[in-house]
Formats: structure tokens, sequence, C-alpha cells
């Protein structure tokens, strides 16, 4: 876990290099993109080669962007999003840059080329992002070591960290970066640029938590240790980071550790709030909507809602976990006008779902580069929902008082676990430059918030639905009657 431009980038190329030279092992170098790949070919590869008249004489063939030879042994470099070719690429050495930008999903695919190997090593770099997420799983699940500095005046050995009320590393007066200065966290004597690049040189890692013998090790280091960064520039990026967007970047890339931003995910204290009034009596006089996410195991989560005051408050009345079995049933008894399913991972059984109710059921997508809050084609009756915008808006409903959870909320503490999860984090798009919001899964699973994503659009689409069968009679339709006595 790092911060950025500190050198450690570098330090994994020169492993992988070691691999592949000295022990003649095969090595995978994981890119999040094959733009990546190709540019860090073009790049640092080309320029290694250069600097360096032994590396040139080491491989044999370097036209290949994805596979560079050295004699016997081969040096891959692939992108993340590709499946395919992670596949059938048998190798000693894994080396994943940037996991946290990584196509999560496929990162198991490329370990699983390290099965073969008797002596296997794996190393992960990344910037963090937030808490519970990326490599902040890794580092947290790994045995830590810290890297220690001594102090000259009281000799006592300490990491650098950092902390804004004096107790940390750097110390600084007020609003005021030129007072800021490096500091013995113990004895609080100043340390000049100059005297703390000293101590780090003569420091080292040492163990913070785990064993001797603790399989995976891990580290964090920021721009704290580095030698190029004063102790006023980081108090000036500091103090200058006047919004969220520059507090995260604060803490991600000059501190290297994740941060969450204000609001960035729901509390429970926020989902608590939500909850109103009595034991909900169904009207069965008011048409409701349904959002479904469909999990791996038959675990359906369901989220089923009315709506008073044109939309402007929404009921939730039943959230329910369950099989295919029972989705017709709750669709029949809570006189649902409009629901919309999930439809992935199972696209034929999703399908054969919205075909029951053909008129008043969609298939959900989440697609790159939405420009609207969700599209419709009611021929293939399919819905495409922007996603960030879309979570956005389920979020914006327990803060702005327009959502009232039931009292007697059987499946509650899995609701609220799986909402408080999603955590929105930005991203900057490479193409552009420009920030992208997008959230990722921090504290396990998210699949209600998206059943109630699912229950918001339906929603938004559900008066299309109603003026084809607006009577609570039309709803009904006989031939459906059908279907649902199997
Ligand atoms: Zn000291």
């Amino acid at each position: 876990m790092k911060g950025a431009q500190i050198g450690v980038t570098e330090t994994m190329i020169n492993r992988a290099f070691h691999m592949l030279d000295v022990r003649r092992i095969d090595v995978m170098y994981l890119f999040p993109t094959t733009d990546d790949a190709s540019d860090f070919s073009a790049g640092r590869f080309d320029q290694a080669l250069e600097m360096s008249p032994h590396l040139k004489d080491l491989f044999s063939d370097v036209s290949n962007i994805g596979h560079k030879r050295a004699g016997g042994t081969s040096f891959y470099c692939r992108g993340s999003r590709s499946r395919s070719k992670l596949k059938s690429v048998p190798v000693g050495g894994l080396f994943i840059d940037e996991y946290d930008e990584m196509v999560a999903e496929n990162v198991p695919l490329a370990r699983e080329r390290l099965s073969g190997h008797e002596e296997k090593f794996e190393m992960n770099v990344s910037t963090p992002t937030i808490p519970e997420h990326g490599i902040s799983v890794v580092y947290n699940s790994s045995s830590q070591f810290g890297f220690y500095i001594q102090c000259e005046s009281c000799s006592h050995r300490q990491t650098l960290s950092w902390e804004d009320d004096g107790s940390g590393s750097v110390d600084w007066l007020g609003e005021d970066f030129k007072t800021a200065t490096f500091q013995c966290k113990k004895c609080k004597k100043p340390w000049s640029h100059e005297h703390k690049i000293n101590a780090v040189s003569k420091g080292g890692y040492e163990r913070i938590t785990g064993k001797d013998g603790d399989e995976s090790v891990s580290v964090h280091i920021g721009q704290l240790y580095s030698p190029t960064i004063t102790a006023h520039e980081l108090v000036n990026e500091f103090l200058n980071a006047d919004n969220e967007f520059k507090r995260t970047e604060f803490f991600n890339s000059k501190l290297g550790l994740p941060y969450v931003a204000k609001g960035a995910k729901l509390s429970l204290t926020e989902i608590k709030k939500s909850i109103r009034g009595g034991v909900h009596e169904q009207q069965t006089s008011v048409a409701a909507t349904m959002g479904i996410d469909v999990g791996q195991n038959e675990d359906h989560r369901v989220e089923i809602a009315e709506w008073e005051a044109g939309g402007a408050i929404k009921k939730v009345i039943k959230t329910v976990i369950c099989g295919w079995e029972r989705l017709p049933s709750l669709v029949m008894q809570y006189n649902v006008a409009c629901v919309i399913i999930d439809a992935l991972p199972e696209r034929a059984k999703s399908r054969e779902f919205v075909r029951m109710f053909s008129g008043r059921a969609y298939m959900a997508f989440y697609p790159e580069g939405m420009k609207n809050l969700y599209t419709v084609d009611e021929k293939a009756s399919t819905v495409n929902i922007h996603r960030t915008e879309a979570i956005d808006t389920v979020f914006a409903r327990y803060r702005n008082d327009t959502l009232w959870l039931p009292m007697d909320m059987v499946q509650f503490e899995r609701y609220a676990i799986e909402l408080c999860s999603p955590t929105r984090i930005m991203k900057m798009n490479k193409q552009t430059g420009e920030p992208i919001a997008r959230y990722v899964e921090s504290t396990g699973t998210d699949h209600f918030a998206h059943a109630s994503v699912y229950n918001e659009i339906a929603h938004e689409i559900a008066p299309i639905s109603l003026n084809i069968a607006s009577a609570q009679d039309e709803i009904h339709e006989p031939e459906l009657e059908g279907v649902f006595m199997i």
C-alpha cells in the first residue's frame, strides 16, 4: 500500500527482472488495462533495456508487447480486462501494479496462473482508495511490517505517520505551511528535511503484526518517507485540500492511506432514522413496485415499495430473500405494477421471469457511458441504468427524508449492512483527465442496494405500465393466473 511517486513501481520492476534473470522463472506483470501494458512496454520496459546492457542481452525478443522472451523464459505483460489473455499462461511470479484499478473479478484468474508452480511469488502494489476494498484488504489480511527510523535525540524507534493534532511526524502552526517541520513523535524535537532523509537511510522494516513464517507480508509506505517531498509541501497540500475530492487525493496519493470522503456511503444511523410508524398495513388498492437483485445461490434480494405524493415518498413495505420459485407469487400478492430484475448473472432465468409479466417487468443492465439516469427498451423489456446516478438517488432518499422503512422489517440487519457497503470513490478518467464517480463495495456485498436501485427505477417506469393496465382487475390478467398455479 503506497503513496504516489515514491519508487515502489521501480522496485517491483527490478524484482520481476531479477526473478526472470537470476532464477529463470516466467513472470506475468499485470496492469489495469491493455493500454497501460502497452505504455509500460514502450516506456519503462524499453527504457530499462536502454539503460542496462545486461538486460538488453537478457531479452532475445522484445517485439511483442504482451510477451517478451528472455531465452527460455518469458515476461508476460497483460491488462486485467481481457479474461482470455489471462488464461493458459503458467508463471511462477505474478506482479500486480495498481491493484485497486484492476477488474477485480479477473484477478483470481491471473492468480490461477501460479497454481502449477512449486515456488510461487506474488507482489501486489497500489495506491489505496477506501478501507476494506482492494489493496486495503490485502494489506490488512497479511503480516504487517512498518519502516522504523530512530530519533537521534531520544533513541525512540518509530514509523512516520500523519496526524493533524501535532502528535504525528509533521507539525505546524495554525494555517501557515511555512512553519511545518518533521519531528520525533516522542520527544517532539524538530528534524530538518536532511536529518529525516538521513534517519530514513539508516532505518529498516520491523514487524507490526503477525509472526515469523507467515506466508504473506505487507508494508505501507507514503510520501512522508520520500527524499524529495518536504514537510512544507505536504502541509501546504493538506491545508489547500478544501473539498472532499482533494482530501481523498491527499490521503490516497500523498499518505498512501485509504480514505472515505464525507457522505461517500450511508451510515447505519441514517438508515435507522428512516424507520417510521408502526407495523405497515398493506394497502392493496395502491400499486406497488419491486426490485430484484439476483443472487448466486437462490438468495435473491427483493424490495417492494409503495409510493406517495406522486413518488415523492417511497414506502418500503417488504424485503424478502428468496429463490426463483417464490418471485411470481410476490408479484401477485403485492399487486406489483412494475418490477425490475437484474439481467445478470442468470440472464435466461431473468428473461423467463420478465416474459411472465410482459409489459410490467424489465431486465436491468448497468452499461458504461450512460448519459441519462435510465433508458427503456419496451420491445426488449430491458432497462439500462446509470449505476452511479441511480445509487446517488437511492442514498439521497435517506438524507432528504423521503424514504420510509417499516418497523417490522424481517431482513433489517442484512438490508442495512448491504446498503452501507457501496462507497463512492472518484477516479480520474485517463482519456479526459476529468474525475468520474463510481461506487465500489467496501464492507461486503451490496445486493440489497441494487434491489433498491431497481425498485427506484421501477417507479420511474411504472406510469407507463399503469397506463397499459391501470385498473387492478386488468393487472390480474386471467392468462397469467395459470402460470402461478404451477
Ligand atoms: Zn525523540
